[in-house]
């Protein structure tokens, strides 16, 4: 069991997330008071607090009721964006140290890590400049730091090419067959919506008809579409097919590059959605495993 409590902040799910990257599986309860001495397990407290114009941020890490380490960084300013980034940091150095473990993402637990780049670059930090801040403030290891910045490169070559009348789609199904423990997207499992997927659907075609209205206003071109989730697939195949129809012969798409949907899950597919995708403008079918490991699929 870990014991986590927090004071002068409420970033539990971003603690959480950085001890799971240690523990895994590792019950984590959140507690409003110390445990006694004599309490088995680990204990993380974090803490924010002010002095003057100062924030001081703690995190102090009890094994069994011995304290195993404590840090203390004092900011003079902080923005409060930051703040979480900051915290995350403490808890994964005071980690870090008591397993003797660098995570190969190390604080990162997000699903872009290029995207950090691209603010890097956007902000005129130089090749070298991005590895050493991924390096030294996200704790990346130097072959991930440099896969990253080669995504982001690889982004801009395509992002640059884009004219300015051009937009991409975004259609999301909110639905999966089951949700994975790991998920910090929105979506709900199929079975326990029944009742509110056809209004879901039909309500995402009046939308998409509004979105058209503008899309034609302004005059953009449709450069890309992208149905994600959840998992699009996790809906009938008579629902599939008829939104994709819609798709098809609501919306110009003259000036379509790429049209991808989304099949995350293999026990979301059959052939009768296979078909209904090959009939329509769909040019990519995203299967997108989140990890390869199978002992981290079944979770
Ligand atoms: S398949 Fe993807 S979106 Fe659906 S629950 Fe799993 S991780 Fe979340």
């Amino acid at each position: 069991m870990i014991y986590l409590k927090l004071d002068g902040h409420d970033f539990s799910y971003e603690i959480t997330d950085v001890i799971r990257l240690f523990f895994g599986n590792e019950e984590i309860m959140l507690c409003n008071d110390t445990p006694p001495e004599e309490c088995r397990g680990i204990f993380i407290f974090s803490s924010i607090t002010h002095y003057e114009s100062s924030r001081v941020f703690t995190t102090r890490l009890k094994v069994d009721g011995n304290l195993f380490k404590e840090a203390r960084f004092v900011w003079d300013v902080v923005p409060d964006r930051q703040l979480k980034k900051e915290v995350k940091r403490q808890v994964y150095l005071v980690l870090s140290g008591y397993t003797g473990r660098k995570l190969p993402w190390g604080v990162l637990t997000g699903i872009r890590p290029a995207k950090i780049v691209h603010e890097l670059l956007t902000r005129g930090f130089c090749p070298d400049d991005i590895l050493e801040e991924m390096r030294n403030y996200y704790f990346v290891a130097e072959d991930k730091a440099r896969l990253a910045l080669e995504v982001a490169n690889t982004e801009t070559a395509i992002l640059d090419r884009t004219k300015e009348d051009m937009i991409s789609l975004y259609i999301g199904i909110p639905f999966c067959t089951t949700r994975c423990l790991y998920c910090s997207f929105t979506s709900d499992p199929i079975k326990k919506n029944e009742t509110i997927v056809d209004k879901y659907v039909e309500t995402l075609k009046t939308e998409i008809m509004c979105i058209n209205e503008i899309i034609r206003e302004r005059e953009y071109r449709i450069q890309s579409i992208y149905i994600g989730g959840g998992t699009p697939t996790s809906i009938s195949a008579t629902s599939l097919k008829g939104l994709l129809e819609f798709i098809d012969k609501s919306l110009d798409l003259s000036s379509l590059e790429e049209y991808t949907l989304e099949a995350g899950r293999p026990d979301s597919i059959n052939e009768e959605k296979l078909e209904a995708i090959r009939d329509s403008r769909v040019n990519r079918i995203s299967i997108n495993p989140q990890t390869m490991n199978n002992k981290t699929l079944k979770l």
